[in-house]
């Protein structure tokens, strides 16, 4: 039987074999190796075979954590509580500790504006709504 492509959408045809395909989230990869399915020569989409797609989601879910772990690293390094943390993004007084656990995903702008304070933590004072770090003043 012959599969289409329903992303291109133009009959190209769908080919079936195992090929290494790389998750990304936000600029961090990992590969998946020979992943069986139907695969786009032109687009790289894939109609997984059964359990494929399992395999692929959880190597989306395992940079999600990774994130996670970076997010509550920089939050400790930069000496603020989850509440804090939760007041300079927003989101909720307990966003951070959500994103920590992973029942939430943060926006982009979270995560980089928490990459940007890691480089230059002196920056956090010169926030408009600076909480107050639990080691000063
Ligand atoms: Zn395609």
């Amino acid at each position: 039987m012959t599969h289409y492509c329903l992303q291109c959408d133009d009959g190209t045809k769908l080919v079936h074999t195992r090929r290494d395909l790389t998750v990304q989230v936000r600029g961090r990869e990992r590969v998946v190796t020979k992943v069986s399915g139907w695969h786009c020569p032109v687009c790289g989409e894939v109609e997984f075979d059964p359990g494929e797609g399992q395999r692929y989601s959880a190597a989306a879910e395992a940079l999600a954590a990774e994130e996670a772990v970076m997010l509550r690293s920089i939050r400790k390094r930069l000496g603020l509580s989850q509440k804090a943390a939760a007041e300079l993004t927003g989101g909720g007084h307990n966003a951070f500790s959500r994103y920590e656990r992973g029942e939430a995903r943060p926006m982009p702008a979270v995560i980089n504006l928490f990459s940007l304070l890691d480089r230059h933590p002196e920056l956090l004072g010169e926030l408009a709504e600076a909480p107050s770090r639990t080691n000063s003043r």
